[in-house]
């Protein structure tokens, strides 16, 4: 990877040190170039006829991301983030009464949020998978509980909270085995770590552009296997969904876009686009490496400063590098680094409430770092933690 070149392309780098990663990465130009044409056309021009010129380019962001996640381009449905395609995905399950969810503890706010909404309509079950003694879902805990009745594992893969890298392959071959609906939440780690729906073997997944693929806000994206698509019923359906076609007939359509609605943000769809294909260009296993040894080494540090104690769990750790300081709270530590234009993030308990009840957590700072970032800059954020 050229780093310097990298840095070039990325205005962001020259003004602060970004270890906001997992809440937005610092889009590099040619996403944000893309973004800002299309908008000066879109006002030169108007809206809808600029969708019309631009349809072949705009088409293409099903493909790119098809291909960036190995699944086919009707397999993508474009939303507005993250949730948005989790809910879609989540409410299009046909839950019953006796049903079983099975979770993990790592699992994000909102997400479960909705495990405890459906429970107040329909009578199932909510059960958490134990952690392995890495601190990851168990893979043989999950075994252990399958059942017929497990409707849905739905899993976080990469938590807002930490370093920890859930087991989705192989809690994929159990879904598989025993024929249950599988949901991956993998808003941290598309564009972060090599993330295969093949290998990965889940029914949904879902994934926002602003976080480690570093392409705008307001865009993300949903994956459904069109083998599991007649096992599903979207919760909303507009005129862009489905065909309205006789006084009391719609036909929906026959691709995971299904699943999208009609107005959309074209200029960040192109964005996403571009961000994509720039971390395809640069290719995904070079990115997890640099990512991964730059967190590595961050941790390492990190774990020689006598107020500073690092939190992350699991047996492969990512990007994501939290801690807390023995007297500081996160919110006063990232308040001093901001000072500094060092840029980190905080996560707190009612995030990822399972997880940090367990560790007794209230609070972490969490610095996660991209391949963008240097060894200079880790440094430097040791430097000032060190004489705060
Ligand atoms: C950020 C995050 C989300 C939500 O993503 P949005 O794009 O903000 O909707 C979901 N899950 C996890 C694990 C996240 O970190």
């Amino acid at each position: 990877m050229n780093i310097d070149q990298i840095r070039a392309e990325t205005p962001g780098t020259k003004n602060v040190i970004h270890f906001n990663n997992a809440g937005a990465s610092l889009m590099p130009e040619p996403v944000s170039d893309a973004i800002i044409n299309y908008l000066q056309e879109e006002t030169s021009y108007g809206g809808y006829e600029t969708a019309r010129k631009r349809s072949n380019e705009l088409e293409k962001v099903y493909p790119t991301i098809a291909n960036f996640i190995n699944a086919d381009a009707d397999e993508i449905a474009i939303l507005e983030n993250a949730t948005a395609a989790w809910n879609m995905a989540f409410f299009a399950v046909n839950f019953q009464e006796g049903d079983r969810i099975l979770t993990s503890k790592a699992e994000y706010a909102s997400n479960y949020i909705n495990y405890l909404k459906i429970k107040e309509k329909i009578d199932l079950q909510v059960e958490v998978i134990p952690n392995d003694e890495h601190g990851q879902v168990s893979v043989a805990a999950l075994e252990k509980m399958m059942d017929k009745n497990v409707k849905l594992i739905s899993i976080t893969h990469i938590p807002t909270n930490s370093g920890l890298v859930n087991p989705v392959e192989a809690i994929g071959e159990i879904a598989d085995k025993y024929n249950c609906l599988y949901l991956v939440d993998a808003c941290q780690s598309v564009g972060h770590y090599p993330v295969d729906v093949q290998k990965i073997s889940c029914d949904m997944l879902s994934a926002t552009s602003r976080k480690y693929l570093r392409g705008p806000r307001g865009t993300g994206f949903l994956y459904v296997d069109s083998d599991a698509l007649p096992k599903l019923s979207p919760p909303f359906l507009d005129l862009h969904a489905a065909e309205w076609i006789a006084e009391d007939e719609y036909k929906i359509r026959n691709d995971a876009r299904q699943f999208e609605n009609w107005e959309t943000n074209y200029a960040g769809v192109l964005g996403l686009k571009q961000a994509v294909e720039y971390a395809s260009q640069l290719g995904i296993n070079n990115i997890w490496n640099r990512v991964t040894e730059l967190a590595d080494t961050l941790r390492v540090k990190l774990n020689t400063l006598p107020n500073i104690t690092v939190h992350d769990i699991g047996s492969t750790q990512c990007g994501i590098v939290t801690f807390t300081h023995t007297s500081l709270s996160p919110v006063d530590i990232q308040q001093h680094l901001s000072e500094q234009d060092i840029n980190v993030n905080t996560s707190a308990k009612s995030s990822t409430l399972l997880d940090m009840q367990d560790r007794n957590l209230e609070q972490v700072v969490r610095a996660s770092v991209h391949y963008y970032n240097t060894e200079q800059e880790i440094e430097e954020l040791v430097t000032v933690l060190e004489s705060i």
